[in-house]
Parts: C-alpha cells; sequence; structure tokens
C-alpha cells in the first residue's frame, strides 16, 4: 500500500514513515474485534474498570513521551500536551468510579411486577478522530465505550499515526484484551466500506463539518447509528460590567491554547461598546504576553500549526476578511507551519472570520452597542458547540440561558470539556453527546425489560 511521511511541523524533518492497511489486515482486526465481543461483554464490569485504571496509571507514567510524540507530529506545545494526557487519566479515572453506577440497571415503576431498562452493549464501534487533541479525543470516546462492553477500531488522522498506535498499545499494556481496541491506518473510502459492514453498530466522529456530512450520510444509507463532534464558532460576549482585571487572562486562553486549534476555542469576540476600549489594550497586552516558539520548549504556550496548508487556509480567511475591511492590530504573519497570534478589529458578520471556523490564533473582535445585540450577533451562526459571557450580572445572564442555542453555556468561564459534564453541539457542530452519563449512554442499548 501506498506509503506516507510523517512530517515535524516544527522543523519540518521527516519523523516516519508508514503505509496504508489494505483491505484484507482492515477485516482481519475487524474480525479479531468481533471474536472477541461476547468475552469482553460478558467480563464483569469491576474487572472492566479495574483495566480503565490500570490505563490512568500508565497514562500519568507515560505523561512526558506521550506529549513529546503529540509535539513531534502535531507541534502542541509540550505542557500542553503533558496537561492533555493528564486529563485523559482524569476520564478514564472518572469511568473506573462511577461506570457500574451509570451502567446500572434503571428500575421504573409501571403496572408490571418489575420493568427496568438494562444497558448492553452495542457492539464494534468505529472511532474517527482529529489531530488536534490527539490523545483526549480517542480517550474520552473509548474510556466509556469500552467500559460499557463495546470493542473499538480508531481510525485517526493521517499526521498522528504515531499516536494512534502508541494509544492501541496503551491498552494492550493495561490488560485490555487483544481485539479489545484496535488502531486502523485508511483512507476515507475503507471507512465508509467499515460503516456498511455489518459488524460495526455504530461510528462516532470528531472533525470537521465535511467530514461529519459524509460519514452521517453512510451511516444514514446503512441505518447506523452516529454521533458527531463537529467544527465549533464559539461566541465570547463581553458585556459592559465585565470583570475584565479577574477574567482577561481566561478570555486570550480561551482563544489561543493549543495554538488556536480547538473547536471549543473562542472564535468571535462581541464586545460591548462601554468597555470595548478597555477591552482591546488589556486584551493585546494579555495576547503578546504568551511566550511563543519551540514546541518542545515547556515554557511555550504558542507554537506551530498542526501543517502549513492548515496555516496557508487561516491566512487565506484573515486576507479575504482584510479586503472587506477587518483592521490588523496584532500579528497576521507566516512563516511555514507558523502563524503569529493575530487580532482582527472591525471584524463584521459578513467576514470569513466570523462566518466560518478559523482554526488557529486568529481573534476576531467585532464592537456592538448594547447587550442585547451582543446575544443576537453571538447566536447569529451556523454552528452551535457553545457560547460564553463574561458578565457581573448573574441574574441577566441566567435570563440568556434560553436564548442560547447551543450545547453549552458558560458564564464567567471559558467552553471546556469536563468527564462530569456532557460536552456537544448542535447545528452544524453535529449531535450527539460525550463524557458524564450521556456519553457513556450513547453506544448501549437501552433495553425496556417487562416482567409480569
Ligand atoms: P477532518 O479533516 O474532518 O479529519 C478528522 C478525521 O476524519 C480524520 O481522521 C480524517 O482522516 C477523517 N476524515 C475526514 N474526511 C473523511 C471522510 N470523508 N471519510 C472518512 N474519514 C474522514 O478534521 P481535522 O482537520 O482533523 O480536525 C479539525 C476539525 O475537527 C475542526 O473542524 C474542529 O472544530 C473539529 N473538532 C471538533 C471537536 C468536537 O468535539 N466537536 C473536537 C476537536 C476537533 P484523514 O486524516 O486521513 O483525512
Amino acid at each position: 500500500m501506498k506509503d506516507y511521511d510523517l512530517k515535524n511541523p516544527y522543523t519540518g524533518d521527516t519523523i516516519a514513515t508508514y503505509n496504508l492497511d489494505d483491505s484484507k489486515s482492515i477485516h482481519s482486526k475487524l474480525k479479531k474485534a468481533l471474536e472477541i465481543q461476547t468475552s469482553w461483554a460478558n467480563m464483569e464490569i469491576e474487572d472492566r474498570c479495574q483495566l480503565l485504571t490500570n490505563v490512568a496509571e500508565l497514562l500519568i507514567e507515560r505523561k512526558e513521551e506521550y506529549a513529546k510524540l503529540m509535539t513531534q507530529e502535531m507541534g502542541k506545545p509540550i505542557s500542553q500536551g503533558v496537561a492533555e494526557i493528564e486529563k485523559c487519566a482524569w476520564v478514564c479515572d472518572f469511568y473506573a468510579l462511577n461506570a457500574e453506577d451509570l451502567l446500572a440497571d434503571e428500575l421504573i415503576d409501571t403496572d408490571a411486577d418489575e420493568s427496568f431498562i438494562s444497558h448492553d452493549p452495542l457492539g464494534c464501534i468505529l472511532a474517527v478522530m482529529p489531530w488536534n487533541y490527539p490523545f483526549w479525543q480517542v480517550l474520552r470516546f473509548a474510556a466509556p465505550t469500552l467500559t460499557a462492553g463495546n470493542t473499538a477500531l480508531l481510525k485517526h488522522a493521517k499526521n498522528v499515526t504515531g499516536c494512534s498506535l502508541a494509544i492501541e498499545q496503551l491498552f494492550l499494556d493495561a490488560g485490555y484484551p487483544e481485539g479489545c481496541f484496535q488502531s486502523i491506518k485508511s483512507g476515507h473510502e475503507e471507512i465508509e466500506k467499515l460503516i456498511a459492514h455489518e459488524g460495526i453498530k455504530a461510528v462516532t466522529l470528531t472533525g470537521s463539518e465535511k467530514a461529519g456530512r459524509s460519514i452521517a450520510r453512510t451511516a444514514g444509507e446503512n441505518l447506523k447509528k452516529s454521533v458527531l463532534e463537529l467544527g465549533g464558532n464559539n461566541a465570547c460576549i463581553i458585556w459592559e460590567d465585565a470583570d475584565l482585571d479577574q477574567y482577561i487572562s481566561t478570555m486570550a486562553t480561551a482563544r489561543m491554547q493549543n495554538t488556536g486549534q480547538s473547536c471549543i476555542a473562542a472564535k468571535r469576540f462581541i464586545v460591548c461598546a462601554d468597555i470595548y476600549d478597555n477591552f482591546i489594550e488589556k486584551f493585546t497586552a494579555e495576547i503578546k504576553s504568551f511566550k511563543v516558539g519551540d514546541p518542545m520548549d515547556k515554557d511555550t504556550f504558542i507554537g506551530v500549526m498542526a501543517r502549513e496548508d492548515l496555516a496557508e487556509e487561516l491566512q487565506k480567511q484573515v486576507q479575504d476578511s482584510i479586503d472587506m475591511g477587518a483592521e490588523v492590530i496584532l500579528g497576521n504573519e507566516r512563516n511555514g507551519a507558523y502563524f503569529s497570534p493575530t487580532i482582527l478589529t472591525n471584524v463584521t458578520k459578513e467576514m470569513p472570520v466570523f462566518k466560518e471556523e478559523t482554526f488557529g490564533p486568529v481573534a476576531a473582535i467585532t464592537k456592538v452597542a448594547n447587550r442585547e445585540e451582543a446575544i443576537q450577533l453571538a447566536t447569529n451562526s451556523r454552528f452551535g458547540l457553545g457560547s460564553m459571557l463574561f458578565t457581573q450580572d448573574i441574574d441577566s445572564a441566567m435570563d440568556m440561558i434560553s436564548q442560547i442555542p447551543d450545547g453549552a453555556f458558560f458564564i464567567n468561564d471559558m467552553v471546556k470539556s469536563d468527564p462530569r459534564l456532557p460536552f456537544g453541539g448542535t447545528k452544524a457542530s453535529g449531535y450527539g453527546r460525550e463524557l458524564s452519563r450521556e456519553g457513556i449512554l450513547e453506544f448501549v442499548n437501552k433495553k425496556t425489560v417487562y416482567i409480569k
């Protein structure tokens, strides 16, 4: 099969060469997953939880090694890589502790002698994952899904193939039976064939809207369940009474963490006129204070983007917006995969940096007259992953809950994922939920049992 090289986006060096699995080897992996399925599902839940605890321990032991791998493959600043691995250990610990309760039969009082919902695994689940949080995206799916008694095949983004193979090995080292969690290196056509295969019971994708449409189409044609975690264009709404001294660093981090390559990043800053000048001054100072440079340096906060073509795409969105009247007050310099932290003002709702997802370190700022206009503009988006609102007027902020049509609404904090809370979007950001009780129940058969 065709070889492909992985290049370190910071140094430009070739790190490794891989080749895609052919159909035969993909099908032999699926066969293995199906062979192990029944015994895995029949294993005591305590034993499956113990294996998950082993994964958490190994993650902590190996956090430096895994962080380095992510930095090499996709340029993540290494300190953020270590934090990502620690978060993966957290999600494993969360489900190791709670899965038994979350999956327990749910008794319901009816006219039967006994009636309840039981939660049976579906079988083998296909996961298609992106490169931006190469470990977290996979672990937040795998921890609940495997513990519910399913097996899984992972097709990771090509540019993080090393991470994909390391995660497969992690599960084996933790004691999972062979076949329970396997990584495949495949092109897109093989994914279509897999979704159509009767052995695959459901598919989950974290990725772009385009990939979402294609995978959902194939899943729909084959009557398979799908969960889609897609792009976002989160608004960061700043009302005139926001406490900038306390929260300016949260606002800046919300845009620039992971070098701006986060689905839940604050992408559109919508700022009330009375606080606008003060906000611009403090926000610019905060962004300038971030250390930019070699992602292997533990003090670096902003490194390179994951690939040069992604930086080029971002540059085009910025340039098209400038042509339409946006003003650059910081940055807008590109060198290979590096794109400097950039702030654009005078952004209007017609511009690409407002309408489209910008997946890199670019903050788009729009001034509005008042709170109502801010909410109106914030909700003017095809995407619905999350919104954040900064204000000291919590009562009025709470009145906005029903007006925000997104999967999440954070008041005085950045939108973030937490194993205890459901995570997912609405509109073009996808459907279904990960994490918490909702996440572990996505890939189970909620079976009604009625006994008279
Ligand atoms: P992407 O291009 O959609 O790729 C994501 C994954 O889907 C990769 O494994 C890719 O494989 C695969 N893929 C793409 N098109 C496919 C198709 N037609 N059939 C089968 N597989 C396909 O997205 P990305 O650039 O890696 O990631 C960035 C996007 O993910 C952004 O839009 C971001 O907002 C979104 N995201 C969403 C969340 C969330 O939780 N909502 C979290 C993180 C990221 P190849 O690499 O082989 O092309």
